[in-house]
């Protein structure tokens, strides 16, 4: 737990925090970190603007309930407005958050956790808080260097993480899309929840197919990033 006492972001309110890191993971990929000194739930968003009055945009924390820092992982949009600015940011440089907030919490039944790129942000801050008991984490690249986390993942959930890797391959790896897998698994009980985080079309895309497969809809609970 961070040292002293944790303040409560009013939901109207953006707190101005100072960076303590921010690291680019791979290309155009940031980790970014900064003092915890609220409570949030594993899976919550917050909002994120690097100015004061500027327009703000929702991020999922990527780090444990209990851990001293904050962390978010990001890629950068080139046209964008929010995140070409996060990147320029240091190490004590300013950003503005809002409370945390959000319903894609965890659940303690048995549940696939399937995400692509920064989408494994909301499952890894569930992982870190200790809660993964049951799960099965499937996350989706074009590059293995892009599976950020993967030897902690790998430790902690043996044969319950998977790789979906769609331009390289290699023997650790599903050699194809998320979606790929999920068309060609046997093992997709129709009594686990499964949760999705990514880009629209990854959702979309993976939910059809889950539900062709006999999944029923109320067992889906989707996370979209647009
Ligand atoms: C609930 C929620 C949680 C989110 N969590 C994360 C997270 O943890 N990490 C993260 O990286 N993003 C996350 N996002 C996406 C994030 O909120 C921004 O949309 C994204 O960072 C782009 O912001 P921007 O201001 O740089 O681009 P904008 O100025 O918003 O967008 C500029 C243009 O780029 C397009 N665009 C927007 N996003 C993307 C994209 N990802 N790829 C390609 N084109 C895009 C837009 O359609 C638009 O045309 C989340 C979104 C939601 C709704």
């Amino acid at each position: 737990m961070p040292s002293g006492e944790l303040k409560y972001i009013k939901k109207s309110q953006l707190t101005k925090v100072a960076l303590s890191s921010s690291k680019e993971l791979t290309e155009e990929v940031y980790l970014i970190s900064f003092k915890r000194e609220f409570e949030f739930l594993p899976g919550q968003v917050i909002g994120i603007s690097p100015e004061e009055d500027g327009p703000r945009r929702l991020y999922s924390i990527c780090s444990g309930a209990d851990d001293d820092e904050v962390k978010i992982l990001y890629n950068v949009v080139k046209e964008g407005y929010v995140t070409p600015r996060l990147s320029d940011l240091r190490e004590g440089d300013a950003i503005w958050i809002t409370a945390p907030r959000g319903k894609f919490l965890y659940d303690d039944g048995p549940a696939y956790w399937i995400s692509t790129g920064t989408g494994i942000a909301p499952f890894y801050s569930m992982f870190r808080s200790g809660l993964f008991e049951n799960k099965r984490l499937i996350h989706g690249e074009r590059f293995i260097e892009r599976f950020w986390f993967s030897d902690e993942l790998r430790d902690n959930f043996g044969d319950n993480y998977l790789r979906c890797c769609s331009q390289e391959s290699d023997e650790s790896t599903f050699n194809g899309r998320v979606t790929e897998y999920l068309k060609t698994t046997d093992h997709l009980p129709a009594d686990y929840k499964y949760y999705l985080c990514g880009r629209a079309e990854m959702v979309v895309e993976a939910r059809d197919i889950l539900i062709g497969r006999g999944i029923p809809f109320n067992n889906i609970i989707s996370e979209i990033y647009f």
